[in-house]
């Protein structure tokens, strides 16, 4: 056990706390890694505000990057003073970790949500959850799995990695691994914040024709034409799927939504051409609907959900590093650095949407 400090959630809505707390040593597949920085995603405010994950009070945190202090002894691939980033857990033993599909692991809520850690165990001294997507990253000190840590080059800087983990990741791995696009495809991609921007990036390296990036900021509308978009839309006009099938002749061939709101997951679908494959990747919460014409479905279009890009971390991380080390994934563009103890001023950033990836720094 050592002692740490955590930035703890307490109640919905609520500033983040600091506070010490004295954290367990790792056994068998778990790793311990001295934090050097974390991304904030929208899933930790859900988290804060109690309406996902583990219960309040809670450590939340899920892009955590550092440096690995200790692994357990059923670790094989990570070993101490290895630089790694975090993603999200699996078992890696069940049938989905087996076909390369590990976000879809028959345990992720045992590796992920519920405050312990997967054996059961508490991750900390006191009354606190933790663990979240095997991390719990807003602390001084994680506990992860092997499974979720994936090594990095020494020499990459590891604020850049932090946010690779979950969002970059999510947007990009979307596009290559479950949209594949042909060149010269259009794709429309609803929300520029970082799953939007990495998917905008992804788009232009497997050369989409056009790329239309829909926000209601125009700064982020700014930057996505920077990073690739070739059209940008105000979110907020209501002739948005109109517009959109005027830009593409008939509607897109791809289309994300990485917002996540019943409005937002609607047009995605309508703005669809026939054929066309819609992917969902935001979330606004638990119990949103959406209303479908069952007639734009009819027509071979598909639509699907892609948790975290449903990829392999080990694998789809390093890929976008190389990408990023050729100068084709430019995503230290849409980030902005705070340190650990300024956590409140980067959720207040993100929330009025003048900062589209906060990255938190640790000493
Ligand atoms: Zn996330
Ligand atoms: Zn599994």
């Amino acid at each position: 056990m050592r002692p740490i400090v955590a930035a703890i959630a307490r109640e919905p809505h609520g500033l983040f706390e600091l506070q010490s707390l004295n954290i367990q040593e790792p056994t068998g597949s778990e790793i311990l890694v001295r934090t050097k920085a974390s991304g904030i995603c929208h899933t930790d405010l859900l988290v804060r505000d109690g309406v996902f994950g583990p219960p309040l009070p809670a450590v939340a945190g899920h892009e955590g990057a550092g440096i690995v202090e200790a692994v357990g002894p059923a670790v094989n691939s990570i070993r101490p003073g290895d630089h790694v980033l975090l993603t999200q857990a699996s078992c890696g033993g069940c049938r989905s970790c087996r076909s390369a599909h590990p976000m879809n692991c028959e345990d992720f809520v045992r590796y992920n949500i519920t405050g312990d850690r997967a054996n059961g165990t508490k991750p900390y001294q006191e009354a606190v959850s933790g663990a979240f997507s095997g991390q719990s990253s807003f602390a001084t000190y994680m506990l992860a799995y092997e499974t979720n840590g994936v090594v990095l080059p020494p020499d990459f800087p590891l604020a850049h990695a932090a946010p690779l983990g979950c969002g970059l990741m999510t947007g990009a791995n979307s596009v290559f691994r479950v949209m594949a696009p042909l060149a010269g495809s259009s794709i429309l991609v609803i929300g520029a914040g970082a799953v939007g921007m990495g998917a905008i990036m992804a788009a232009k390296i497997a050369g989409c024709g056009t790329i239309i990036s829909v926000d209601l900021l125009s700064s982020r509308r700014d930057l996505a034409m920077e990073l690739g978009a070739t059209h940008v839309v105000d979110g907020a006009d209501s002739d948005l799927v109109k517009i959109i099938s005027d830009i593409t002749r008939g509607g897109a061939d791809f289309a994300i939504d990485a917002v996540g709101l019943p409005a937002t997951a609607a047009n995605m679908v309508r703005a669809l051409r026939p054929g066309g494959h819609g992917v969902l990747l935001g979330a606004a919460g638990v119990g949103q609907t959406v209303e479908l014409d069952l007639m734009d479905l009819i027509f071979n279009r598909k639509i699907q959900g892609a948790i975290q890009g449903d990829q392999v971390p080990q694998v789809a991380v390093p890929s976008l590093i190389s990408l990023h080390m050729q100068g084709l994934f430019p995503f230290e563009r849409i980030l902005q650095f705070f340190p650990f103890e300024a956590i409140n001023d980067a959720v207040e950033g993100m929330e009025n949407g003048s900062v589209v990836k906060p990255v938190l720094l640790f000493d």
